[in-house]
């Protein structure tokens, strides 16, 4: 029932193990199919041919054509490049210089939009959400403005677990003439990914959050969507991305991806049940618990609390010590623990903020898991109040 660490691990929206399909897919090119995909040689030709497979792959599953992947180095390099690129052409194209983003972005998202508003002449909006962390689509079409570069928008948040109305944002944005980025990452084991549903112009994926390795992700870019490479040399990726593929993770990926394509279905049916089950226990046993997010537009696989009075980072190493993995919901290291933007944007308070907990199941686990973990959950937080 355990892991051979007498481990569990409650934590896949932080990253997830490798499927081991993944792994295995990789390991040639790793060792004898060491080409590099830009030679002209037969080492070359055959590191080509798993380059153009794989993105065939990811084209399919995004509903697209091949030339409008691109291979990053993951989730935090595709949102960077579908901004920056984006924002940056968009202003040269158009003068278009006002970018609008929502209250509970990704740090990848809204770090690079604070940064073009600092150092690079943007005007930065930023919506509110309302108290579950939802987006009104209602209020993207009230807040777009003639010069608006572009808009992005999480499609399900990491540390609430909330889904948005991706295609009806889309739809909105494409009313109006304005590129729209969705940043996808904690979304793709779960749901579609079919950007002509979406209504997307940009989106991002990251493989180590469904089943594949770290390091390793795709932007999709719809043809016509104006953008300038963030990073040159070589010319990579339609001269989008330079620097040679990662051939061994782009295969990984395009693996895990198939991976989630067998097992997606049946993760959609399990694992909601699970979640609800916790969710359930926590909220009727546990005083002073409360979710944070939707109730049930959220990912099937993810529960998050607010237990008030408590230290998350106090309740998170006794976890640990018990053998359970979880997180708060922000990743703070030692010392000053600062207060999850996420959460703020709730309307929670500092300390409501600094007592979360993210429980975020995956592949693995079991209900005698989550039994076994309620049991130390409980415990601990009265060891906490007590
Ligand atoms: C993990 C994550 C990222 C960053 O992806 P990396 O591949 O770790 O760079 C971006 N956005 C969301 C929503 C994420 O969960």
């Amino acid at each position: 029932m355990l892991n051979k660490f007498n481990r569990i691990y409650l934590d896949y929206a932080a990253t997830t193990p490798m499927a081991q399909e993944a792994i295995e897919a990789m390991m040639p090119f790793l060792q004898e199919e060491f080409g590099n995909p830009s030679s002209i040689h037969r080492f070359g030709q055959q590191a080509e041919a798993a380059l153009e497979e794989c993105r065939e792959t990811l084209a399919h599953h995004l509903n697209c054509s091949v030339e409008e992947i691109v291979f990053t180095s993951g989730g935090t390099e595709s949102d960077n490049l579908a901004l920056r690129g984006c924002a940056i052409a968009r202003k040269e194209k158009n003068g278009a210089n006002h970018i609008l983003i929502s209250a509970v972005e990704h740090h990848a998202v809204s770090h690079t939009a604070e940064q073009l508003a600092r150092h690079f002449g943007f005007e930065l909006e930023i919506l509110e959400v309302d108290s579950k962390g939802v987006v009104s689509p209602e209020l993207v079409r009230e807040r777009i403005r003639p010069n608006t570069a572009l808009v992005s928008i999480i499609y399900a948040n990491n540390e609430i677990g909330t889904i948005n109305q991706i295609s009806e944002i889309g739809k909105i944005c494409r009313e109006k003439g304005v590129p729209f980025h969705s940043d996808a990452v904690q979304a793709t084991a779960y749901l579609s990914l079919d950007v002509e549903d979406l209504e997307v112009d940009l989106l991002s994926i990251g493989a180590h959050k469904f089943y594949g390795p770290k390091g390793i992700g795709a932007l999709y870019i719809r043809k016509g969507t104006p953008i300038l490479p963030t990073q040159t040399g070589g010319g990579q990726e339609w001269g989008l991305r330079s620097g040679t593929q990662n051939i061994p993770y782009i295969v990984a990926m395009s693996a895990a991806l198939r991976f989630v394509q067998q097992h997606q279905k049946q993760w959609n049916s399990t694992l909601p049940i699970l979640r609800d089950w916790l969710i359930d226990r926590v909220l009727d046993h546990i005083p002073n618990s409360a979710l944070t997010g939707h109730r049930s537009q959220r990912l099937p696989n993810h529960a998050s609390f607010v237990f008030k009075g408590i230290d998350s980072q106090k309740l998170l190493t006794l976890l640990d010590v018990d053998g359970f993995a979880c997180s708060s919901g922000s990743a703070c290291k030692t010392g000053n623990p600062a207060p999850s933007e996420v959460l703020l944007a709730l309307g929670l308070s500092k300390d409501l903020a600094l007592s979360s907990l993210r429980v975020t199941l995956g592949k693995d686990t079991t209900s005698e898991h989550l039994e076994l973990f309620f049991d130390r959950l409980k415990s601990n937080l009265e060891k906490l109040t007590a």
